[in-house]
């Protein structure tokens, strides 16, 4: 099955909004299959904001986003990558749906509280920027005869 990048940001760490957020993609049903705190350095910044590091709001992102830790998370699922960026909304957050983490937790364009892969390529480039492949874990997870057809399963 797909994969795909969350990181939880510092607004987010900030606000106690961790387990609020996490929640969201708990309950779409999707599978947690890594999770890990961290400090992002200038490096892996500039990487992985590489389509806007020559924008003149790029400084204040690499600030931001190193105001404290953020959490990576990887969560799999069936075309997981479009789910996740709907369940996300847009980057402008106070136009973003209602319903959706950013419409209802943030009213900033920076300040989003967090970042999802917007394609299965990126996906698969991002996940492996964040995660070792010894910090994911393959299990089985018992809802999924309840979350999908068989169909969709195979
Ligand atoms: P998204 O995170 O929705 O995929 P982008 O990849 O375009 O959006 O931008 C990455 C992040 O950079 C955004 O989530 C947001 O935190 C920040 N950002 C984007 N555009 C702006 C802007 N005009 N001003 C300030 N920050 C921005």
């Amino acid at each position: 099955m797909e994969k795909t990048l969350v990181l939880i940001k510092p607004d987010a760490i900030q606000r106690g909004l961790v387990g609020e957020i996490t929640q969201r993609f708990e309950k779409k049903g999707l599978k947690l299959v890594g999770m890990k705190m961290m400090r992002l350095d200038d490096a892996l910044l500039r990487e992985h904001y590489s389509h806007i590091a020559d924008k003149p709001f790029f400084p204040g992102i690499s600030n931001f986003m190193q105001s404290s830790p953020v959490i990576a998370l990887c969560w799999e699922g069936v075309e997981v990558v479009e789910a996740v960026r709907i369940l996300c909304g847009i980057t402008k957050a106070r136009e973003a749906d209602a319903g959706s983490i950013r419409g209802d937790l943030a009213m900033s364009v920076q300040s989003n509280v967090v970042h999802a892969s917007d394609s299965s390529e990126n996906a698969r480039e991002e996940v492996k920027r964040f995660f070792n492949p010894e910090d994911l874990f393959h299990y089985d997870k018992d809802e999924y005869i309840h979350v999908y057809a068989d169909d969709e399963r195979s």
